[in-house]
């Protein structure tokens, strides 16, 4: 039996329906509250293999539908800067981004709600996936993005078979214009909202059981619309809740200094304020954080940490990953840069700590990447 839960603002509190996208009072983003008393975790739900569809409690669907092939992503154990450090490969998810664990999970609900199609404002990888989901479950698929996209990324969209429309701006004004089409078309939209945020979470539950139900002291994560982030820190709650584990780990939240919004409110304690992003890293190029304010809710629940890394430290991490047989673009090896920036500051801090930075994307060629 699927968890109940309901759809609520995050801004009035209001219950939304299900197939909204924002709150019609407030135009704030929604949340999926389950209602844990109907969540039935099955006896071996330890034991059993640490596969993204073992989590199906934890979603917001009935059942999965369509999949490919998401999550079980490996973690590799690499000596960097001297120090033994856990990197959990996103890269090997279908479309080589962790944009899948969050895509399989919107396009099943599409696929519940009778969604005729679905559209998407992305920078390029959560393009690639959404039209992945989209193309195998034969509904028509939107994608807008801005006109200065990634050329890689455009070539695997319209390989997927979606249309693609590019708008005079950056990510925020793309995001505007998918909300606007599906306002006209009652298309399903995908993209970093709630139901998206339910399926990533699974990156935080395949770690944990990766290790064995030891939490890591640091978990580096690359930081955009911060979606990522605050799916963490509810998987993070709900296996707290369950008693799956008794600790968190400190969450590192990193963004380029071009383009780094949710570090700025962190660090200075202020809110989120529009950044015009003007970095390299389109992956987190991402001036205005949806999930910005739950982003900051989990750095503060967790005593994590906000870095900004520049522009040279990102290409010199991609270039590291690469000497450690792990390739991964600019977006996807900003944790890694945040890491070799944070030891390189105060080493003390992660003395027999165990640490995982998590590679996110790889989907444009280190060669595009001026090193
Ligand atoms: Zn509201």
């Amino acid at each position: 039996m699927a968890t109940s839960y309901r759809l609520v603002c995050t801004g009035c509190g209001k219950e939304a329906g299900y197939s909204s996208f924002r709150c019609s009072y407030c135009a704030s983003i929604l949340e999926v509250k389950f209602d844990y008393d109907t969540l039935v975790l099955p006896k071996d739900f330890k034991k059993s293999a640490s596969e993204h569809y073992k989590y199906l409690p934890f979603f917001p669907i009935e059942r999965f539908r369509i999949r490919s092939r998401e999550g079980g992503t490996p973690i590799t154990m690499q000596k960097a800067l001297g120090k033994n450090i856990m990197f959990k490969l996103e890269t090997e998810n279908p479309t080589h981004s962790f944009k899948d664990r969050g895509s399989v999970v919107e396009v099943n609900r599409a696929i519940e709600l009778k969604a005729g199609a679905v559209c998407c404002a992305s920078t390029g990888n959560m393009g690639i996936s959404v039209a992945h989901y989209a193309r195998i479950a034969g509904i028509k698929c939107t994608i807008f993005l801005s006109h200065d996209a990634n050329a890689d990324k455009v070539a695997k969209i319209k390989r997927n078979g979606a249309r693609i429309i590019k708008v005079k701006g950056d990510f925020n004004k793309a995001l505007g214009s998918a909300e606007a089409f599906a306002r006209k078309t009652g298309a399903f939209v995908c993209g970093d909202y709630h139901y998206r945020k339910e399926g990533q979470k699974s990156v935080i539950f395949e770690l944990i059981e990766q290790l064995h139900y030891n939490v890591p002291d640091f978990i580096f994560v690359p930081v955009g619309n911060a979606t990522l982030l605050s799916a963490m820190y509810k998987g993070l709650m709900e296996f707290r809740r369950f008693s799956l584990i008794g600790r968190f780990p400190r969450l590192v939240a990193v963004q380029s200094e071009r383009c780094d919004p949710l570090v700025r409110a962190y660090n200075s304690g202020t809110k989120v304020k529009y950044a015009k992003p003007r970095t390299i890293a389109d992956a987190i190029a991402v001036g205005f954080p949806t999930f910005g304010f739950e982003g900051i809710r989990a750095l503060r629940s967790t005593k994590g940490i906000g870095l900004s890394v520049t522009e040279q430290e990102i290409k010199n991490a991609v270039t590291e990953l690469d000497s450690l047989g792990i390739k991964a673009e600019s977006g996807g090896a900003a944790g890694f840069a945040g890491f070799r920036k944070a030891y390189g500051d105060k080493k003390s801090l992660f003395q027999n700590k165990k640490i995982v930075v998590l590679v996110t994307g790889n989907n444009e060629s280190i060669a595009k990447i001026s090193l």
